[in-house]
Protein backbone atom coordinates (compact mmCIF):
# COMPACT_ATOMS: atom_id res chain seq x y z
CA UNK A 1 0.00 0.00 0.00
CA UNK A 2 0.98 3.35 -0.49
CA UNK A 3 1.01 5.44 3.01
CA UNK A 4 1.54 9.17 3.93
CA UNK A 5 2.44 9.20 7.77
CA UNK A 6 2.65 13.14 9.13
CA UNK A 7 4.92 13.66 11.01
CA UNK A 8 7.76 11.64 10.54
CA UNK A 9 10.25 12.52 12.92
CA UNK A 10 8.21 12.10 15.67
CA UNK A 11 8.88 9.49 18.77
CA UNK A 12 5.48 7.72 17.74
CA UNK A 13 5.61 7.65 13.80
CA UNK A 14 9.38 6.12 14.24
CA UNK A 15 7.84 3.21 15.17
CA UNK A 16 5.07 3.19 12.80
CA UNK A 17 7.30 4.24 9.61
CA UNK A 18 9.77 1.32 10.48
CA UNK A 19 6.81 -1.33 10.43
CA UNK A 20 4.83 -0.28 7.73
CA UNK A 21 8.63 -0.57 5.62
CA UNK A 22 9.12 -3.63 7.48
CA UNK A 23 5.84 -5.02 5.56
CA UNK A 24 6.64 -3.73 2.16
CA UNK A 25 4.63 -0.31 2.30
CA UNK A 26 5.81 2.38 0.33
CA UNK A 27 5.82 5.74 2.85
CA UNK A 28 5.65 9.49 1.79
CA UNK A 29 6.32 11.11 5.07
CA UNK A 30 6.19 14.65 5.98
CA UNK A 31 8.68 16.41 7.93
CA UNK A 32 8.99 20.24 8.82
CA UNK A 33 12.69 20.40 7.51
CA UNK A 34 15.43 18.91 5.00
CA UNK A 35 17.36 18.04 8.16
CA UNK A 36 14.96 15.47 9.71
CA UNK A 37 14.29 14.27 6.35
CA UNK A 38 17.94 13.59 5.80
CA UNK A 39 18.73 11.69 8.82
CA UNK A 40 15.85 9.59 8.65
CA UNK A 41 16.71 8.81 5.12
CA UNK A 42 20.40 8.06 6.54
CA UNK A 43 19.34 5.92 9.05
CA UNK A 44 17.32 3.66 6.56
CA UNK A 45 20.51 3.20 4.06
CA UNK A 46 18.90 -0.25 3.03
CA UNK A 47 15.84 1.27 1.83
CA UNK A 48 15.11 2.58 -1.21
CA UNK A 49 14.28 5.99 -2.44
CA UNK A 50 10.99 4.33 -4.15
CA UNK A 51 9.82 2.68 -1.07
CA UNK A 52 10.63 5.96 1.43
CA UNK A 53 10.14 9.62 0.37
CA UNK A 54 9.64 13.00 2.07
CA UNK A 55 7.65 16.23 2.07
CA UNK A 56 8.03 19.02 4.15
CA UNK A 57 5.18 20.35 6.12
CA UNK A 58 6.83 23.23 8.07
CA UNK A 59 3.69 24.03 10.49
CA UNK A 60 0.08 21.99 10.25
CA UNK A 61 -1.26 24.81 12.09
CA UNK A 62 -1.85 26.93 8.89
CA UNK A 63 -4.74 26.67 6.71
CA UNK A 64 -4.02 24.30 3.82
CA UNK A 65 -1.03 22.87 5.25
CA UNK A 66 -1.23 19.67 3.67
CA UNK A 67 -2.17 20.37 -0.01
CA UNK A 68 0.96 20.43 -1.66
CA UNK A 69 2.53 17.67 0.19
CA UNK A 70 -0.30 15.71 -0.80
CA UNK A 71 -1.49 16.51 -4.20
CA UNK A 72 2.34 15.66 -4.82
CA UNK A 73 1.91 12.04 -3.79
CA UNK A 74 0.21 10.36 -6.46
CA UNK A 75 -1.25 6.91 -5.70
CA UNK A 76 -2.08 6.97 -2.61
CA UNK A 77 -4.36 4.53 -0.73
CA UNK A 78 -4.04 5.06 2.72
CA UNK A 79 -3.06 7.96 5.22
CA UNK A 80 -1.58 7.94 9.25
CA UNK A 81 -1.62 11.11 10.90
CA UNK A 82 0.76 11.50 13.61
CA UNK A 83 1.96 15.01 13.78
CA UNK A 84 0.27 17.39 16.85
CA UNK A 85 2.51 19.23 19.48
CA UNK A 86 2.61 17.43 22.65
CA UNK A 87 4.68 19.37 24.93
CA UNK A 88 3.51 21.89 27.83
CA UNK A 89 6.20 24.81 27.19
CA UNK A 90 3.09 27.16 25.86
CA UNK A 91 2.53 30.50 25.73
CA UNK A 92 -0.48 30.60 23.69
CA UNK A 93 -2.46 27.85 24.59
CA UNK A 94 -5.00 28.27 21.31
CA UNK A 95 -1.59 28.99 19.15
CA UNK A 96 0.72 26.56 20.45
CA UNK A 97 -1.39 23.72 21.22
CA UNK A 98 -5.01 23.72 19.81
CA UNK A 99 -4.64 24.87 16.40
CA UNK A 100 -1.88 22.70 15.14
CA UNK A 101 -4.41 20.07 16.32
CA UNK A 102 -7.58 20.93 14.64
CA UNK A 103 -6.38 22.61 11.83
CA UNK A 104 -3.82 19.99 11.65
CA UNK A 105 -6.38 17.13 11.28
CA UNK A 106 -9.13 19.27 9.10
CA UNK A 107 -6.78 20.21 6.79
CA UNK A 108 -5.06 16.57 6.33
CA UNK A 109 -8.58 15.06 5.94
CA UNK A 110 -9.67 18.23 3.52
CA UNK A 111 -6.50 17.57 1.26
CA UNK A 112 -7.04 14.10 1.21
CA UNK A 113 -10.83 14.43 0.20
CA UNK A 114 -9.69 16.91 -2.31
CA UNK A 115 -6.07 15.54 -3.71
CA UNK A 116 -5.91 12.00 -2.92
CA UNK A 117 -9.16 10.12 -4.80
CA UNK A 118 -7.84 6.47 -3.38
CA UNK A 119 -6.86 6.78 -0.08
CA UNK A 120 -8.96 4.30 1.83
CA UNK A 121 -8.17 4.18 5.04
CA UNK A 122 -7.05 7.71 7.41
CA UNK A 123 -5.93 6.64 10.93
CA UNK A 124 -5.56 9.30 12.89
CA UNK A 125 -3.34 9.39 16.26
CA UNK A 126 -5.93 10.76 19.28
CA UNK A 127 -5.17 10.10 22.50
CA UNK A 128 -6.73 8.93 26.26
CA UNK A 129 -6.59 12.35 26.65
CA UNK A 130 -9.76 12.48 24.44
CA UNK A 131 -11.79 10.11 26.93
CA UNK A 132 -10.29 10.99 30.11
CA UNK A 133 -12.70 13.30 32.31
CA UNK A 134 -10.32 15.05 34.77
CA UNK A 135 -12.98 16.45 36.64
CA UNK A 136 -14.03 13.21 38.24
CA UNK A 137 -10.42 12.57 39.17
CA UNK A 138 -7.93 9.53 39.46
CA UNK A 139 -10.17 7.15 41.76
CA UNK A 140 -13.85 7.87 40.38
CA UNK A 141 -15.26 4.14 39.77
CA UNK A 142 -15.32 3.80 35.95
CA UNK A 143 -14.46 1.92 33.18
CA UNK A 144 -12.72 3.57 30.81
CA UNK A 145 -12.98 2.48 27.28
CA UNK A 146 -14.08 3.91 23.43
CA UNK A 147 -17.48 5.18 24.48
CA UNK A 148 -16.41 7.73 26.66
CA UNK A 149 -15.19 11.50 25.76
CA UNK A 150 -13.86 13.90 27.70
CA UNK A 151 -16.30 16.50 28.48
CA UNK A 152 -13.28 19.41 28.71
CA UNK A 153 -14.88 23.08 27.26
CA UNK A 154 -13.37 25.96 25.04
CA UNK A 155 -12.92 27.95 28.35
CA UNK A 156 -11.26 25.08 30.68
CA UNK A 157 -8.64 25.06 27.42
CA UNK A 158 -7.25 27.66 27.99
CA UNK A 159 -6.99 27.55 32.09
CA UNK A 160 -3.49 25.74 31.92
CA UNK A 161 -1.13 24.08 28.94
CA UNK A 162 -2.27 20.33 30.61
CA UNK A 163 -6.05 21.29 29.97
CA UNK A 164 -4.65 22.63 27.04
CA UNK A 165 -3.11 19.30 25.24
CA UNK A 166 -5.89 17.32 26.49
CA UNK A 167 -8.48 19.59 25.27
CA UNK A 168 -6.40 19.72 21.50
CA UNK A 169 -6.66 15.89 21.62
CA UNK A 170 -10.47 16.19 22.10
CA UNK A 171 -11.40 18.77 19.87
CA UNK A 172 -9.07 17.36 17.01
CA UNK A 173 -10.58 14.17 17.49
CA UNK A 174 -14.05 15.48 17.41
CA UNK A 175 -13.07 17.62 14.89
CA UNK A 176 -12.21 14.12 12.36
CA UNK A 177 -15.56 12.42 13.03
CA UNK A 178 -17.81 15.79 12.20
CA UNK A 179 -15.52 15.90 9.36
CA UNK A 180 -16.84 12.39 8.06
CA UNK A 181 -20.07 13.29 9.31
CA UNK A 182 -20.60 15.74 7.55
CA UNK A 183 -18.33 15.49 4.59
CA UNK A 184 -19.02 12.08 3.45
CA UNK A 185 -16.11 11.27 2.23
CA UNK A 186 -14.79 8.33 0.18
CA UNK A 187 -12.32 7.33 3.11
CA UNK A 188 -13.18 5.66 6.12
CA UNK A 189 -11.40 6.62 9.59
CA UNK A 190 -9.96 5.19 12.34
CA UNK A 191 -8.93 6.86 15.72
CA UNK A 192 -6.17 5.61 17.71
CA UNK A 193 -6.13 6.88 21.71
CA UNK A 194 -2.82 5.92 23.63
CA UNK A 195 -2.18 7.00 27.09
CA UNK A 196 1.10 7.93 28.10
CA UNK A 197 3.51 5.99 25.94
CA UNK A 198 6.84 4.73 27.22
CA UNK A 199 9.29 2.70 24.84
CA UNK A 200 12.66 2.90 22.96
CA UNK A 201 13.70 5.84 20.95
CA UNK A 202 14.87 6.39 17.68
CA UNK A 203 18.74 7.36 17.98
CA UNK A 204 18.71 9.42 15.27
CA UNK A 205 16.32 12.05 16.07
CA UNK A 206 17.49 12.30 19.49
CA UNK A 207 19.22 13.97 22.30
CA UNK A 208 18.40 14.02 26.01
CA UNK A 209 18.10 17.33 26.43
CA UNK A 210 15.11 17.25 23.81
CA UNK A 211 13.85 13.86 24.33
CA UNK A 212 9.23 13.23 23.60
CA UNK A 213 7.49 14.28 26.53
CA UNK A 214 6.32 10.97 27.65
CA UNK A 215 9.95 9.65 28.13
CA UNK A 216 11.14 12.43 30.12
CA UNK A 217 10.51 11.26 33.43
CA UNK A 218 12.59 8.28 32.95
CA UNK A 219 15.15 10.20 31.21
CA UNK A 220 14.49 12.38 34.75
CA UNK A 221 14.71 9.33 36.59
CA UNK A 222 18.14 8.07 35.59
CA UNK A 223 19.69 11.45 35.47
CA UNK A 224 19.12 11.62 39.49
CA UNK A 225 16.40 14.37 39.55
CA UNK A 226 14.08 11.97 41.26
CA UNK A 227 16.46 11.27 44.45
CA UNK A 228 14.86 13.79 46.93
CA UNK A 229 11.38 13.33 45.63
CA UNK A 230 9.54 11.05 43.18
CA UNK A 231 7.37 13.66 41.15
CA UNK A 232 3.54 12.50 40.96
CA UNK A 233 2.60 10.63 38.45
CA UNK A 234 -0.16 12.28 36.85
CA UNK A 235 -1.71 9.06 34.56
CA UNK A 236 -1.51 5.79 35.95
CA UNK A 237 -1.64 3.86 32.52
CA UNK A 238 0.26 3.43 29.59
CA UNK A 239 1.26 1.45 26.40
CA UNK A 240 4.27 0.64 24.76
CA UNK A 241 5.13 2.44 21.72
CA UNK A 242 5.96 -0.68 19.54
CA UNK A 243 2.36 -2.41 20.23
CA UNK A 244 0.83 1.29 19.64
CA UNK A 245 2.69 1.46 16.70
CA UNK A 246 1.09 -2.02 14.96
CA UNK A 247 -2.09 -0.42 16.43
CA UNK A 248 -1.97 2.12 13.96
CA UNK A 249 -0.90 -0.25 10.77
CA UNK A 250 -3.36 -3.09 11.21
CA UNK A 251 -5.94 -0.55 11.78
CA UNK A 252 -4.94 1.16 8.28
CA UNK A 253 -5.05 -2.42 6.96
CA UNK A 254 -7.80 -4.38 8.40
CA UNK A 255 -11.32 -3.36 6.89
CA UNK A 256 -13.09 -4.15 10.35
CA UNK A 257 -11.49 -1.22 12.25
CA UNK A 258 -13.22 0.94 9.98
CA UNK A 259 -14.67 3.98 11.94
CA UNK A 260 -13.77 2.63 14.90
CA UNK A 261 -12.20 4.34 17.81
CA UNK A 262 -9.13 2.24 19.67
CA UNK A 263 -8.33 2.63 23.17
CA UNK A 264 -5.09 1.14 23.04
CA UNK A 265 -3.57 0.64 26.61
CA UNK A 266 -1.28 -2.09 28.37
CA UNK A 267 -2.00 -1.32 31.89
CA UNK A 268 -1.23 0.55 35.12
CA UNK A 269 1.72 2.21 36.22
CA UNK A 270 3.55 4.44 38.80
CA UNK A 271 6.37 6.61 39.16
CA UNK A 272 7.82 4.86 42.48
CA UNK A 273 7.07 1.44 39.87
CA UNK A 274 8.78 2.65 37.16
CA UNK A 275 12.11 3.73 39.90
CA UNK A 276 12.15 0.08 41.05
CA UNK A 277 12.34 -1.71 37.32
CA UNK A 278 14.64 0.31 36.94
CA UNK A 279 16.48 0.27 39.54
CA UNK A 280 16.14 -3.82 39.27
CA UNK A 281 17.63 -3.68 35.88
CA UNK A 282 20.32 -1.52 35.81
CA UNK A 283 21.94 -2.04 39.34
CA UNK A 284 24.87 0.55 37.87
CA UNK A 285 21.90 3.37 37.94
CA UNK A 286 21.32 2.60 41.79
CA UNK A 287 23.11 5.89 42.92
CA UNK A 288 20.49 7.99 40.76
CA UNK A 289 17.14 6.45 41.48
CA UNK A 290 15.43 7.24 44.72
CA UNK A 291 15.93 4.67 47.94
CA UNK A 292 12.70 3.43 49.49
CA UNK A 293 12.48 6.39 52.02
CA UNK A 294 11.88 8.99 49.59
CA UNK A 295 8.45 10.16 49.17
CA UNK A 296 6.03 10.67 46.36
CA UNK A 297 5.34 8.87 43.08
CA UNK A 298 2.81 6.51 44.50
CA UNK A 299 -0.67 5.36 43.62
CA UNK A 300 -3.19 7.06 44.82
CA UNK A 301 -4.61 6.27 48.59
CA UNK A 302 -5.88 2.73 48.58
CA UNK A 303 -3.43 1.66 45.50
CA UNK A 304 -3.04 0.76 42.28
CA UNK A 305 -6.99 -1.18 42.85
CA UNK A 306 -8.39 2.48 44.05
CA UNK A 307 -7.63 3.93 39.65
CA UNK A 308 -10.10 3.90 37.38
CA UNK A 309 -10.59 0.86 35.79
CA UNK A 310 -9.94 0.40 31.77
CA UNK A 311 -11.14 -1.76 28.52
CA UNK A 312 -8.93 -2.11 25.50
CA UNK A 313 -11.54 -5.76 24.49
CA UNK A 314 -11.68 -3.83 20.94
CA UNK A 315 -7.94 -2.88 20.68
CA UNK A 316 -7.04 -7.05 21.49
CA UNK A 317 -9.84 -8.42 19.66
CA UNK A 318 -10.19 -5.95 16.19
CA UNK A 319 -6.41 -5.31 16.14
CA UNK A 320 -5.08 -8.21 17.71
CA UNK A 321 -2.60 -6.55 19.77
CA UNK A 322 -1.14 -8.12 22.62
CA UNK A 323 0.42 -5.93 24.89
CA UNK A 324 4.27 -6.74 26.32
CA UNK A 325 4.72 -5.87 29.70
CA UNK A 326 5.92 -2.72 31.58
CA UNK A 327 9.06 -3.76 32.72
CA UNK A 328 9.85 -5.00 29.31
CA UNK A 329 9.44 -1.10 28.03
CA UNK A 330 11.32 0.32 30.37
CA UNK A 331 14.02 -2.02 30.18
CA UNK A 332 14.08 -1.08 26.22
CA UNK A 333 13.56 2.42 27.27
CA UNK A 334 16.13 2.57 29.52
CA UNK A 335 18.71 1.00 27.01
CA UNK A 336 17.82 3.38 24.05
CA UNK A 337 18.32 6.60 26.54
CA UNK A 338 21.77 5.53 27.76
CA UNK A 339 22.42 4.52 23.99
CA UNK A 340 21.06 8.20 23.22
CA UNK A 341 23.47 10.05 26.17
CA UNK A 342 27.24 8.16 25.29
CA UNK A 343 26.11 9.35 21.28
CA UNK A 344 25.91 12.92 22.57
P1 LIG B 1 6.65 13.90 19.38
O1 LIG B 1 6.79 15.24 19.99
O2 LIG B 1 7.84 13.02 19.33
O3 LIG B 1 6.04 14.03 17.91
C1 LIG B 1 5.19 15.06 17.52
C2 LIG B 1 5.27 15.19 16.01
O4 LIG B 1 4.40 16.23 15.56
C3 LIG B 1 6.68 15.60 15.54
O5 LIG B 1 6.94 15.00 14.30
C4 LIG B 1 6.56 17.10 15.40
O6 LIG B 1 7.51 17.66 14.52
C5 LIG B 1 5.15 17.19 14.83
N1 LIG B 1 4.56 18.53 15.01
C6 LIG B 1 4.18 19.09 16.18
N2 LIG B 1 3.70 20.34 15.95
C7 LIG B 1 3.79 20.55 14.61
C8 LIG B 1 3.46 21.64 13.75
N3 LIG B 1 2.92 22.78 14.22
N4 LIG B 1 3.69 21.52 12.42
C9 LIG B 1 4.26 20.38 11.91
N5 LIG B 1 4.56 19.31 12.68
C10 LIG B 1 4.34 19.39 14.02
O7 LIG B 1 5.49 13.20 20.19
P2 LIG B 1 4.82 11.76 20.09
O8 LIG B 1 5.43 10.93 19.06
O9 LIG B 1 4.72 11.26 21.47
O10 LIG B 1 3.34 12.18 19.63
C11 LIG B 1 2.80 11.80 18.38
C12 LIG B 1 1.30 11.81 18.49
O11 LIG B 1 0.88 10.92 19.52
C13 LIG B 1 0.68 13.17 18.85
O12 LIG B 1 -0.51 13.28 18.11
C14 LIG B 1 0.40 13.02 20.34
O13 LIG B 1 -0.65 13.87 20.75
C15 LIG B 1 -0.03 11.56 20.39
N6 LIG B 1 0.05 10.95 21.71
C16 LIG B 1 1.27 10.77 22.33
C17 LIG B 1 1.32 10.16 23.57
C18 LIG B 1 2.60 9.91 24.28
O14 LIG B 1 2.57 9.55 25.46
N7 LIG B 1 3.77 10.03 23.63
C19 LIG B 1 0.08 9.74 24.26
C20 LIG B 1 -1.13 9.98 23.52
C21 LIG B 1 -1.13 10.54 22.28
P3 LIG B 1 8.94 18.14 15.11
O15 LIG B 1 9.59 16.94 15.70
O16 LIG B 1 9.66 18.66 13.93
O17 LIG B 1 8.61 19.20 16.12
Amino acid sequence: MKVFLSGGSGFIAAHVLDILLEQGHTVITSVRSEDKASKIRAAHPKVPESQLSFRIVEDIAQEGAFDEAIKASEGLEGVIHTASPFHFNVTDTKKDLIDPAVIGTTGILKAIKKYAPGVKRVVITSSFASIYDATKGNTWDHTYSEKDWNPVTEAEALENPSNGYRASKTFAEKAAWEFLEKEKPNFTIATVCPPLVFGPVVHYLNDLKAINTSNARIRDAIEGKWTEGIPETGVYIWTDVRDLALAHVRALERPEAANKRFFVTAGYFSNRVLANIIRKNYPKLADKLPGDSVQGGDYPEGGQASVYKTDNSRTREVLGIEFRSLESSIVDLVKSLLEVGLKG
